[in-house]
């Protein structure tokens, strides 16, 4: 397998002067079991993620995104290489990480507002502000007057709401999302990208969200990394320069489409060196 070229791993980890890195991975690398079952998921991986930058990581199922997102997580240990937050090694889980998973895991037996608060009940965090914090984000998602209903009352695309406010309450250093909206039918999932965008560009946090939606990413992105399988390298990175808000006419038009092509260039193996 050829090892991505410095130019690509260049444009992955290009700093830019003047702004913090949140994440910086290096040479991260991962294999799943020993002997004739190993599986190579991840190699010598290596990118960086500034402050209120909103990131995407695109690739086929099976190259490695859910591996990259639990060792960033801190629930899977790389077998070479690091991963910081805010320069330290992430060694575990933490709190000032968000996730959010393709489903979002509610509790039937807690209400929306509950299930907002869990990990503030866990922690035993000062129970009003964290409140008045998860009231005021659930009407940021348009979730307002939905406080005292159960997940069952709920579509799924507001039950992903739900996830994702959970996800904030702590206002993380950054939200991660594992393909948030895949489990969505098309319609609500355009809706909840569009959504997404729009909170991001009031709150700024930033962001890692993986897909293997190509048009969701180049949506989404400020920058783009594509993976490519077997094992999980950067086959390409770029920044994505449309305008903000974008809408979903955007994606109709021409520089929408190169930047579609390029990320399908690199998926074929063609990516820019
Ligand atoms: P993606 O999220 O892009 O679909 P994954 O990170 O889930 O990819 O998986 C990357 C590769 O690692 C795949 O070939 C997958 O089969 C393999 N893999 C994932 N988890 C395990 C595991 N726990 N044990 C062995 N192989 C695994």
């Amino acid at each position: 397998m050829p090892r991505q070229s410095d130019a690509t791993v260049d444009a992955a980890a290009r700093p830019v002067p003047g702004s913090a890195n949140v994440i910086a991975v290096h040479r991260l690398s991962l294999t799943y079991g020993s002997g004739a079952s190993r599986v190579a998921a991840l190699r010598e991986i290596s990118f960086q993620i500034r402050d209120g930058e909103f990131v995407v990581v695109v690739g086929p199922s099976g190259c490695g995104k859910s591996t990259l997102l639990k060792i960033l997580a801190g629930l899977l240990a790389p077998s070479d290489g690091t991963a910081e937050l805010k320069g330290e090694p992430i060694t575990g889980p933490r709190r000032d990480i968000g996730v959010v998973f393709q489903t979002p895991v509610l509790f039937p037996w807690r209400t929306v507002l509950g299930n907002v608060m869990l990990p503030s009940d866990v922690q035993r965090l000062d129970r009003a502000v964290m409140q008045r914090r998860a009231l005021d984000l659930l009407g940021q998602v348009g979730l307002g007057g939905f406080e005292r209903r159960y997940p069952r009352e709920l579509s799924g695309g507001m039950q992903q709401r739900v996830g994702i406010v959970r996800a904030l309450l702590h206002d993380p250093a950054i939200l991660l999302m594992d393909e948030p909206f895949s489990a969505l039918d098309a319609m609500t999932r355009e809706a909840l990208t569009v959504e997404l965008q729009r909170m991001w560009l009031q709150r700024r946090v930033t962001v890692l969200f993986i897909t293997h939606s190509i048009a969701e990413a180049v949506f989404l992105g400020d920058r783009v990394i594509v993976l490519t399988p077997r094992p999980g390298t950067i086959g390409d990175a770029f920044e994505v320069e449309l305008p903000r808000p974008r809408t979903l006419d955007a994606m109709n038009t021409e520089r929408f489409g190169r930047y579609v092509a390029r990320v399908r260039a690199a998926l074929a193996g063609k990516g820019a060196a």
